[in-house]
């Protein structure tokens, strides 16, 4: 069947419905666009879990700092579109931003312990700006299942937390990161780095693994370990945002580890270009 899309609320929301009262499971896959194989393996996941899967293309003003990349993030609607529509995706929506957000926001949500590490302590505000367009989005489109990437782990457990915090009755599917031959996580972002910082950009990976190696190799005490780490990512030429070992339950930070998962991640600048990674070790 035609992939269908959908720009206003009314719209998408009876279609889900009728869907649904077709007897119909619904999984919905959120992006910003700029679609790459990454995405494309969060939709396959979303088959595995339904029998219909939406898909949102929306580049979410509120979850963007002043200085950052809002109005060049990358845009390419219609490749976008057949994407989905090779993915089997049975309806895009694709909203304006004033069919979104109301003139002035009077309500907010605030993050508690679980903003602290990680993205959160560097980029302030954008959480809140996670939340309100995740909450507004699963009132709008109300599918029983939704898939996001580990790729954006802190994201992963906050919206974890608001499910279970706000009542949503949707099932949230963890789907895994899809890397380059190299070892590069994927992102829309990676358009913009020049060939040489494409050449460098795989180191983080390797530092990721190397340190989740030692982890499991029995290392214990982690600060030392990423200190020199984070030494050897800026002599490559890195900037560093952060390196950190936190727990996957509650994002704390940890200097010395016991049993348990913990999420090895870290953030970094290659000229102007962010670039986030992490990997999940069981100990
Ligand atoms: P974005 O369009 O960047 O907001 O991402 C939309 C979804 O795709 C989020 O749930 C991301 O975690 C996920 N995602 C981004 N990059 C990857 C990747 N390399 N592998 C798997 N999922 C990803």
């Amino acid at each position: 069947m035609a992939i269908e899309v959908f720009d206003t609320i009314d719209g998408i929301r009876q279609h889900v419905q009728s869907l649904k009262a077709d007897g119909k499971r619904v999984a919905f896959v959120p992006t910003m666009g700029a679609l790459h194989k990454g995405h494309l393996s969060l939709m396959r996941e979303a088959h595995q879990h339904a029998d219909a899967v939406v898909v949102s293309i929306f580049v979410n003003p509120t979850q963007f700092g002043p200085d950052e990349d809002y109005e060049n993030y990358p845009r390419d609607f219609e490749d976008d579109l057949a994407k989905c529509e090779s993915e089997d995706v049975n309806a895009v929506y694709n909203p304006t931003k004033d069919s979104i957000y109301l003139d002035e926001q009077l309500i907010g949500f605030t993050i508690d312990t679980l903003g602290d590490t990680l993205c959160g302590a560097s980029r302030n505000g954008h959480f809140e700006g996670v939340i309100q367009i995740v909450n507004k989005l699963f009132n709008i489109v109300q599918p029983d299942v939704a898939v996001f990437g580990q790729k954006d782990i802190q994201q992963f457990v906050i919206l974890d937390r608001m499910v279970k915090e706000f009542n949503h009755d949707i099932e949230l599917v963890r789907g895994t990161i899809i890397r380059a031959n190299d070892g590069l996580a994927l992102s829309s972002r990676n358009k913009y780095l020049n060939d040489e910082e494409r050449k460098i950009a795989p180191a983080l990976y390797r530092c990721l693994t190397y340190v989740g190696k030692q982890i499991e190799d029995g290392v214990k005490n982690v600060n030392l370990l990423l200190e020199h780490q984070k030494s050897e990512l800026e002599a490559k030429g890195f900037e560093i945002d952060y390196l950190q070992v936190v727990t996957l339950d509650t994002l704390s930070p940890v200097d010395t580890l016991d049993t348990g998962e913990y999420i090895v991640a870290g953030a970094v600048y290659l000229g102007s270009t962010r670039l986030i990674d992490n990997i999940i070790v069981d100990v």
